[in-house]
């Protein structure tokens, strides 16, 4: 037990003293998962309506954990988050998601998840510079997601640190778009190059008649502020010949790809460009 003023106790049950113990052991797995590289990326495509073929890739984290297998990321990223322990892993990620599109992955964009915490501190654009360098990737052929919530905790500091890594060539994609309180007019005085529309909204669709007017206005704005936009979530043929009729720009979903090794994705862009 333990007090929390005067007079006044708070107890921890045995439920709560079981998960902080786990969370200690989390970490603790975590930072020696990182230390041990027990970490691989997958793949998953995003296309190109007019081309439809693959144009870029976003790169997404898995965790190979000894004893309990695959950890999916929604286990351990906000963990990560809260311990510092992201920096490194995030380090891990850019630099071997350079290094793949650089040596395996000619042509073709990767974008990468940072997470907003990164976005509090400078260090990012130095850690995004060294993972260029280090790979000797072409900066453009780098794209940056990153939530609503980087521009939140200190506006002007983070409108800094986006110019920055602008001025390093990469490009920069907010996602899950949607999801949070600020409206495409507000996001505009950062400087990104596309959106990527949550998931939530392309699930809606074509069914429910909000849903398609919410779609189709957030395209047309985004057209308007000439940013490149991305349904995500696509998993129907219907949600993907509505998108294509409303000129959403590119679509990422389970209908045309799951996220794929490294080796698996080879395979199939040359099945794609023989074909
Ligand atoms: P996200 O960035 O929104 O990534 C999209 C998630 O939706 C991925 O889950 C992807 O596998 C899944 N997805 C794609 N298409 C479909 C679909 O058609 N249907 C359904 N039901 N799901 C689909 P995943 O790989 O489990 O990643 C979850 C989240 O974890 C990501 O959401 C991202 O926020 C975070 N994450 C993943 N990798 C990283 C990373 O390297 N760094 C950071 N900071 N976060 C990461
Ligand atoms: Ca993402
Ligand atoms: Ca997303
Ligand atoms: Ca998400």
């Amino acid at each position: 037990a333990k007090t929390t003023g005067r007079n006044r106790w708070m107890f921890y049950t045995p439920e709560m003293a079981e998960q902080i113990v786990q969370r200690r052991e989390m970490e603790e797995s975590l930072r020696e998962g990182i230390k041990k590289e027990q970490f691989s990326l997958v793949y998953q495509p995003r296309y190109g309506h007019n081309s439809s073929r693959i144009i870029a890739v976003e790169a997404l984290i898995r965790w190979h954990h000894p004893e309990l297998g695959l950890i999916m990321p929604d286990q351990f990223i906000s963990l990560a988050e809260e311990t510092g322990l992201i920096i490194p892993l995030s380090d891990w990620v850019l630099k071997t998601a350079c290094r793949d599109a650089q040596q395996t992955l000619h042509g073709l964009s990767v974008s990468v998840n940072i997470s907003a915490v990164e976005f509090r501190s400078w260090q990012v654009v130095d850690r995004i510079r060294e993972a260029l360098q280090e790979s000797q990737l072409d900066p453009a052929r780098l794209e940056i997601e990153v939530t609503e919530n980087a521009t939140l905790w200190n506006p002007e500091n983070s409108l800094e640190i986006m110019l920055a890594l602008k001025k390093l060539g990469v490009k920069l994609l907010m996602d899950d778009f949607g999801t949070g309180y600020s409206s495409l007019s507000y996001l505009r005085n950062f400087p990104f190059d596309g959106i990527k529309l949550d998931k939530s909204f392309i699930d809606g669709m074509p069914g429910s008649d909000s849903a398609n007017t919410i779609v189709e206005n957030i395209i047309g704005l985004g057209k308007a502020f000439s940013l490149s936009i991305t349904a995500e979530g696509v998993e129907t043929e219907e949600q993907l010949q509505k998108l294509m009729m409303m000129e959403c720009d590119e679509t990422q979903g389970y209908l045309i790809s799951r996220p794929l090794s490294l080796t698996a994705l080879k395979e199939q862009i040359a099945a794609l460009d023989s074909a």
